[in-house]
């Protein structure tokens, strides 16, 4: 079930950066955090009506308007990330990013089952965002690095 008072995050890099949108134009970016691919959601159905729903979300922040002024527009859903970049049910975040699936309740760095099998990235202790993903880099190593007898 997708909710309808979605979260999301606005980023217009067109202030820094005049390179990123033609003089005159900006490149706006908007990520709204959702539920991986799952039965319930047809993104194909929803697409269209949850594009609705996050300037219905813009708006509210005071950035309305904005419909009529797009000129080139890329919607990435669950759907693409998991059939054009490989990422599992499209969960861009692995498991859920909040206090119950993160930090030490990630699964840990030292595979469980197996002896000798490292895990590392977001899916991994500590969790997803890039730089926690280079502590469990560090963490992956060093643990790997101590069960060689090597000096981290
Ligand atoms: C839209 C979006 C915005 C984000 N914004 C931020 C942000 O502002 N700040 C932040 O810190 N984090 C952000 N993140 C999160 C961050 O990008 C991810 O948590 C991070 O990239 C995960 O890194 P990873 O190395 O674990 O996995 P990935 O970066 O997903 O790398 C896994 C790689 O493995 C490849 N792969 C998959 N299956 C196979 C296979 N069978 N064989 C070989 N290769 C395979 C994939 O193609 C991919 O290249 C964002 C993520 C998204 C999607």
């Amino acid at each position: 079930m997708l909710t309808e008072d979605p979260s999301f995050y606005i980023e217009n890099p067109s202030r820094t950066d005049d390179t990123m949108a033609p003089a005159g134009h900006s490149a706006l970016y908007v990520l709204v955090p959702l539920s991986h691919q799952h039965p319930n959601i047809d993104w194909s159905k929803e697409c269209d009506r949850y594009r609705q729903v996050a300037l219905r979300q813009l708006a509210k922040l005071g950035v309305g308007d904005i419909e009529k002024r797009i000129r080139f527009e890329r919607i990435v859903t669950p759907v693409e990330w998991e059939s054009k970049v490989g990422i599992y049910r499209g969960a861009t975040f692995n498991l859920a990013h909040n206090l119950g699936q993160m930090l030490h309740l990630r699964p840990q760095n030292r595979f469980e089952e197996f002896d000798g099998m490292y895990l590392v990235g977001g899916g991994t202790h500590p969790g997803s965002g890039l730089p926690v993903i280079f502590e469990s880099a560090r963490i992956s190593a060093r643990l790997l690095l101590e069960d060689l007898g090597q000096a981290a």
